[in-house]
């Protein structure tokens, strides 16, 4: 396998957009595999209560497992509830239990409400090294997913080549600016990427055409295919790098992992 340049310091990636179902949690546990297989230490963070990032990355997140609750919530340090990814050496993740689900409610009353989750992933990378950390939102705005954004240095925002993908996409762009402003201003949108692309369909020609109009810096040159293969794999714990090698869709994640390692931080 490919390896492939490393970055300085960690790349701390949101995975974001407000649609449910767009591939986020794929995008971020097929990018996670992608970078850790060419030899990154990766850190998935698990930001949605129903903890489909974990169940795909096989670590335990049965209710009452230490988890990135425990950290936002209750001061616990990140590398008392981390658990290592049995697919491959170097990739990690902070498990999500059905305890999160409360944590949007309890958050709101708390001191640093926005900045809990930065806080703790600041001390644990003092102190741990990793190359990239790939943080996976909910599908809403609320105050996970402005944790994620506070904690972040970069966006990437999957964006699903099918009907009415830019609506809603400059609501999120507008939100994103109001973080950049009041809580994080290091934060950017770094990377596009089109997925579940049907090469058949004039339609998903068309919304890629657009979207690449619109970011031309920004949308990476790689698009994940509509396949199968990617949407069976969470079912046995595997990533799609495992589960079918040489499957489009893995290749289609090798490949984009590798145009952001060699991109590295714009700007
Ligand atoms: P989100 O996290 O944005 O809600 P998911 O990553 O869970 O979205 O994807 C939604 C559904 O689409 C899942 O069933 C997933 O397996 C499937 N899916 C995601 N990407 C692809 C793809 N490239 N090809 C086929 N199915 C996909
Ligand atoms: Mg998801």
């Amino acid at each position: 396998s490919q390896t492939l340049p490393l970055p300085s310091r960690t790349r701390i990636f949101t995975i974001s957009n407000q649609k449910g179902g767009v591939g986020k949690t794929t995008t971020v546990v097929n990018l996670s595999a992608a970078l850790a297989k060419s030899g990154a230490r990766v850190l998935v963070i698990d930001l949605d209560p129903q903890g489909n990032a974990s169940t795909a990355l096989s670590v335990e997140h049965r209710e009452g497992t230490p988890s990135v609750y425990d950290v936002i919530v209750n001061d616990r340090n990140m590398d008392e509830v981390i658990q290592k990814s049995p697919e491959f050496d170097g990739l990690f993740c902070v498990p999500a239990t059905i305890d999160l689900a409360g944590a949007e409610i309890e958050l709101v009353s708390m001191v640093a409400r926005e900045q809990r989750l930065a806080r703790a992933l600041g001390e644990f990378l003092d102190e741990y090294d990793f190359d990239y950390v790939l943080i996976d939102c909910p599908p809403s705005l609320g105050l996970l997913t402005i944790n994620a954004f506070v904690a972040a240095t970069e966006v990437l925002i999957p964006i699903q080549c099918e009907y009415y993908a830019l609506e809603g996409l400059s609501q999120l762009l507008k939100n994103i600016k109001l973080i950049e402003k009041h809580l994080n201003p290091k934060l950017q949108v770094s990377t596009i990427l089109l997925t579940m692309y049907d090469s058949r369909t004039n339609l998903a020609h068309q919304v890629a055409e657009d979207v690449r109009a619109h970011f031309p810096k920004e949308v990476l040159d790689t698009i994940i295919p509509r396949s199968v293969r990617i949407s069976e794999a969470p079912s046995y714990g595997q990533s799609v790098i495992t589960y079918d090698t040489n499957s489009s869709g893995s290749l289609s994640y090798l490949e984009a992992a590798a145009e952001i390692a060699r991109r590295g931080v714009p700007r």
